[in-house]
């Protein structure tokens, strides 16, 4: 085992882009995943690089949205070439087919300088003639981009092999040790792990490495989300669709996506009948091509949900070497980047891309 500066547990989205910006700084580092890398809520997930209803984020969480948004690009880029994978970035909008809160969201659009098009239903069957809206107002905001999960995660697993970053999979966490207010090291599979610095992204389990450790549980809890993928025809859909809560996400190649339930089922991940009935019948009423097209695949995953959906970001008030990224709920993929910046900034002890206060460990409940 070569010698480690710092130690990840939990190897999603969060844990492989903080190992990116840290191996950019010139940190040795191993990411410790307790089973295979990256298949948790970050496989699952939809890939939309925004909130959904943005309008109701909380300002922490729009300020590394945005910063990520700006990042997105540049990265899938960086990736493609580093790796020969290509993340898929595309910019197909978002597009709210029937929105009930339109002055809401023009007003937040307009004082966070976010382009939009309102439009009528005319227009909207312009741009998306397959789809049968709800009344309501359609708005699209075309400067929303998504990645595709599987893909940039493999991006990122493969730049960091090349890094020389050490990837432990099917390595537990079991517990940190902690000795005078420092964290010394980790034991996974009976083996002790030692590093200076140690970071928690642990999805929607970074609170049980928490409390297996001695410390008080994090304010994390595992919500289920289910999700649809239909083999569709290219064309069939351009942009992604928001509708009463649920949305399409159509890919590069013409599948779709459509998502997602939100379910408390503690750490259970099975699908249900429920959801798989739920899920089609929102989809076939959104867009009743899909009556026709092959359900490929259900699935679900566990978001780390947290009460307001701030994630926690920092180091622990009484363990200086110990940090955590997690708790990103619905937008782990949009904030990853921004928060691994975020975090490398403490662990490197730069000055911080945005006000780091609302998502340090105190600032939870
Ligand atoms: C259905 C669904 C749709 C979603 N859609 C979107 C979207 O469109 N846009 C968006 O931004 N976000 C979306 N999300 C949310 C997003 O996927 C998550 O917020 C994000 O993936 C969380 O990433 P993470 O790395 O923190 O957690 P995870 O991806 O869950 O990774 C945590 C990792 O830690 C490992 N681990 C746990 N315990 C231990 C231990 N003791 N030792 C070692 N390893 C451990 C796990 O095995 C796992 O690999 C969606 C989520 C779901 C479920």
């Amino acid at each position: 085992m070569n010698q480690i500066d710092v130690i990840i547990i939990g190897g999603g989205v969060s844990g492989l882009m903080c190992a990116r910006e840290l191996s950019d700084a010139g940190k040795r580092v191993a990411i410790l995943e307790r089973q295979s890398l990256a298949k948790e809520s970050s496989w699952a997930g939809g890939g939309i690089l925004s909130p959904l209803n943005p309008w109701r984020a909380a300002e922490p969480i729009t300020q590394l949205c945005r910063w990520s948004q700006a990042a997105y690009p540049h990265l899938a880029e960086a990736l493609k070439s580093s790796t020969g994978i290509d993340p898929e970035w595309l910019l197909s909008g978002l597009l709210f087919s029937d929105c009930q809160e339109l002055g809401i969201a023009k007003a937040w659009a307009d004082t966070h300088a976010t382009r939009y098009e309102s439009m009528n239903p005319t227009d909207l069957a312009g741009i998306e003639p397959n789809i049968r809206p709800k009344a309501g107002s359609p708005l699209l905001l075309p400067d929303i981009a998504q990645v595709r999960n599987p893909r940039l995660l493999r991006a990122l697993r493969t730049d960091l092999a090349r890094r020389g970053v050490q990837l432990l999979e099917r390595h537990p966490v079991d517990h940190i040790e902690i000795e005078k207010g420092r964290a010394v090291s980790v034991i996974a599979n009976h083996q002790t792990f030692t590093a200076q610095d140690f970071v928690v992204t642990a999805g929607a389990w970074s609170g049980l490495v928490a409390f297996n450790s001695g410390l008080p549980e994090l304010p994390i809890m595992p919500v289920k989300g289910e999700m649809l993928i239909f083999q569709a025809p290219p064309g069939l859909l351009q942009h992604m669709v928001l509708s009463e809560g649920r949305y399409l996400i159509p890919r590069k190649d013409g599948k779709i996506l459509a998502g997602s339930t939100i379910e408390n089922a503690q750490f259970n991940k099975g699908t249900t009948e429920v959801a798989f009935e739920a899920l089609n019948a929102f989809a076939i009423s959104l867009l009743p091509a899909l009556r026709h097209c092959n359900i490929e695949k259900h699935w679900a995953g566990l978001r780390p949900g947290s009460s307001d959906g701030i994630p926690t970001i920092g180091p622990h008030p009484d363990v200086s070497n110990l940090y955590f990224n997690c708790g990103h709920f619905r937008n782990g993929f949009v904030m990853a980047p921004a928060s691994a910046k975020l975090l490398a900034n403490h662990v490197l002890q730069q000055s911080p891309i945005v006000s780091p206060e609302p998502y340090l460990p105190t600032a939870k409940p």
